[in-house]
């Protein structure tokens, strides 16, 4: 390269502002990633406006694309919007007493024996309460778990009058010597009014220190509606995200954040007692950008040095065509590629395929061509159509089709160069 023309590359980069067309049309990939993570619509939409407020006319950084420098700035925002830092609950000296509530299965019971275990193994001695009052199989789960775990469980009888339950629980506080109260709640597979009356009344008895909204991260859209009635209905202090082991992308975590507010302490990630972990808002804004994806696609690109070609359209060869193409297939299965991009996989039609044997063909089509020819396409008249035809082993009309294709992209190259300016050519 030149040295002129690599000054005049480097002047482009980092020069003038985010324009609107590169913030539109990233923030609509960005869109399309937060519904396919199952965040919920208004959600995806507010955080999308609040983002185009953020991002646009910032100045272009030097080292970055402006798609790239948007989607940094949605990175640290999402990041943001999920807690920011890891935070853990508040934990006094003694009497700490922590609610589990939420749906049926979704995780209330085995994350009350994972904390056991977590807190056991910080020298704390918790006590766990079987408080299902419905189910004497939830309470046995539980009396199972506690054995595993070598936590003491508290059994509460059938039908038994939540005041009773916390004189009960506070006797153990005292003549036992507890200091972390793990009560494990009766879940039902939909909200309904019994289920929140009980609870409210076993809260207003009990008075724990902390409520913890159980939120299964497989429930995607749903986990809006779950979050705001416990919200409401029963006043919830944390969440704890279950399953996030699952092939859920993590969505349902920013829509209870969005209704609650709250912190999420912890994370879920496999059904054994061993399986929790703190919350770490970034590596869950990671998976849901599908960021790890777009990672590898970023660094797949500077390996093969994939670099537009430095020439003004009109200069535009079918040789470089084929460079370009070269330079795509180092990196691997064009489909692979295209698949590696956030919201693509949804945008293409269904059992979309890009074709790499139609790539080899235009490839022959073009390697069939004298050097004279590829620089200038207009004097292939039919005997030379012909005569390539016959060299690559396609048709007249598919070299015809490629020639056509290639004028109509070096007329619209031309058309975007004259109405954009310099920075869309570049992209
Ligand atoms: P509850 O009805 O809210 O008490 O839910 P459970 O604690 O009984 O859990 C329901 C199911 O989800 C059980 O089969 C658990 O093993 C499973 N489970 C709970 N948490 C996780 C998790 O973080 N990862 C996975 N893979 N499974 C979990
Ligand atoms: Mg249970």
């Amino acid at each position: 390269l030149s040295r002129r023309i690599r000054d005049a590359v480097d002047k482009l980069r980092g020069r003038g502002r985010i324009s609107e067309a590169d913030l539109k049309a990233t923030l609509r990939e960005i869109r399309v990633s937060l519904l396919e993570a199952d965040v919920n619509f208004e959600v995806a939409r507010e955080f999308v406006a609040k983002i185009q407020e953020k991002a646009l006319g910032q100045q272009v950084l030097e080292s970055l694309t402006p798609a790239e420098q948007i989607l940094s700035v949605v990175y640290e925002e999402l990041t943001e919007v999920l807690g920011g830092e890891a935070r853990q609950p508040v934990l006094k000296n003694e009497g700490n007493v922590w609610f589990l509530v939420g749906l049926q299965g979704s995780g209330k019971t085995t994350h009350a024996a994972k904390l056991a275990q977590f807190y056991k193994g910080k020298g704390r001695r918790p006590l766990l309460v079987a408080a299902d009052t419905q189910r004497p199989a939830a309470r046995e789960q539980l009396k199972i778990l506690g054995e595993k775990v070598g936590v003491p469980v508290l059994e509460v009888a059938d039908g038994e009058r939540p005041e009773t339950t916390a004189q009960r629980l506070r006797q153990h506080l005292t003549f036992d010597y507890r200091d972390l109260v793990l009560v494990d709640t009766a879940g039902r597979l939909q909200i309904d009014e019994n289920l929140m009356n009980e609870l409210a009344r076993l809260k207003a008895a009990v008075g724990p220190t902390e409520t913890l909204l159980v939120v299964d991260s497989m429930t995607g859209q749903e986990a809006l509606n779950v979050s705001k009635t416990f919200d409401e209905r029963i006043g919830v202090t944390g969440l704890i995200l279950t399953k996030l082991d699952g092939d859920a992308r993590g969505g349902a975590a920013l829509s209870a954040r969005h209704v609650t507010q709250k912190p999420i302490y912890f994370a879920g990630i496999s059904e054994k007692l061993d399986g929790l972990e703190p919350f770490y808002p970034d590596r869950l804004a990671q998976r849901i950008l599908g960021m790890g994806d777009l990672q590898t696609l970023l660094e797949k690109a500077k390996a093969a040095e994939l670099e537009a070609p430095l020439k003004a359209p009109g200069e535009i060869t079918l040789e470089d065509v084929i460079s370009q193409m070269r330079q795509i297939r180092k990196m691997g299965s064009f489909g692979d590629i295209l698949k590696m991009i956030p919201g693509m996989s949804r945008m293409l039609p269904a059992g979309f395929q890009v074709d790499d044997k139609a790539l080899n063909r235009l490839e022959a089509i073009v390697l069939s061509m004298t050097p004279r020819e590829r620089r200038d396409p207009r004097i292939l008249n039919a005997s030379r159509r012909k005569r390539i035809a016959a060299g690559s082993g396609t048709s007249v009309q598919e070299v015809n089709r490629l020639i056509k294709t290639f004028d109509d992209m070096k007329a619209m190259m031309k058309t975007m160069h004259k109405t954009k300016g310099r920075g869309l050519f570049r992209r």
